[in-house]
């Protein structure tokens, strides 16, 4: 597995990434009567987290609907451990649609093009979340740099799984025997995440890594399952199986990852979607 092409992201999937990560960390772009995140910085760029993080009892000071964030969540927990219902096939249009509020994100399947849908007041909340457990609990001492270099990997994080539905379903249009299972499915849409946001940090530092620690402690059915394909080979394995890629060419003496990588980035790289901001 290599980075993802920042070209694609800027070009085809059309992400202004820039301002998305001014709306999470600075609340910028809400408009005149929202206040934006500005005094919860020093005079040295560091983050006032006594300001805002409740270290005694865990969580944030701040109601957010006072920013103009109407999210039902407070906590990234809640969002990493929601229940789901599996039973629903989201190829069709309604299973993971942008009705449901509570994701981060979310996949329409392709009626020309697919949609994917960044939720970020839910974004917003699950970032900060982590950030005052990092600030409360690790002590990290948070600078506007480190804290937007991480909203970053946060926006990317989700791109990166919806891309992984994306691929799905334009590779079940290629094969015959594809069958979905939720299951399956988000843990390698988990695990396919996690692997392309890792070339993303800038810094091996760790509070790039324990940031990913608890922004990846999936608890959901499935999701949390992405454990087991974190390795490229494990996640490449899992996706072959899953695809599927017929056996018998591998018996013949031809290598599969390597087929099942350039599959995935020549759709995610060249995606047919939508990308929309809600
Ligand atoms: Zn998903």
């Amino acid at each position: 597995m290599r980075k993802y092409d920042s070209k694609s992201k800027k070009e085809i999937v059309g992400l202004n990434e820039n301002e998305l990560m001014s709306k999470i960390v600075y609340n910028i772009g809400r408009g005149p009567q929202f206040k934006t995140f500005e005094p919860w910085f020093d005079n040295k760029d560091k983050l006032k987290k006594d300001d805002i993080c409740d270290c005694t009892n865990g969580g944030m000071k701040i109601k957010w609907s006072d920013y103009g964030n109407n999210s039902n969540g407070n906590n990234y927990r809640w969002f990493l451990g929601r229940e789901v219902d599996p039973h629903g096939n989201y190829l069709i249009e309604d299973r993971i649609s942008d009705d449901d509020e509570n994701y981060l994100g979310s996949y329409r399947s392709m009626s020309s093009p697919g949609i994917i849908t960044i939720n970020v007041d839910n974004i917003q909340v699950f970032f900060w979340s982590i950030i005052c457990e990092l600030a409360c609990r690790q002590r990290y001492i948070f600078t506007r740099e480190k804290i937007e270099e991480l909203a970053y990997l946060c926006i990317d994080k989700t791109l990166y799984h919806e891309l992984f539905h994306h691929f799905i379903d334009a590779q079940s249009y290629i094969v015959d025997g594809y069958r979905y299972d939720f299951d399956i499915d988000e843990a390698l849409a988990v695990a396919c995440s996690r692997l392309l946001v890792g070339f993303e940090s800038k810094s091996n530092q760790a509070y790039v890594s324990d940031f990913y620690e608890l922004a990846y402690s999936y608890t959901s059915r499935g999701y949390r399952d992405w454990i087991n394909f974190k390795s490229d080979e494990q996640f490449l394995l899992k996706l072959i199986e899953y695809m599927p890629i017929d056996q018998r060419l591998k018996n013949m003496g031809q290598e599969l990852l390597p087929i099942a990588e350039a599959m995935l980035y020549s759709i995610i790289e060249k995606p047919n979607v939508e990308v929309k901001i809600k």
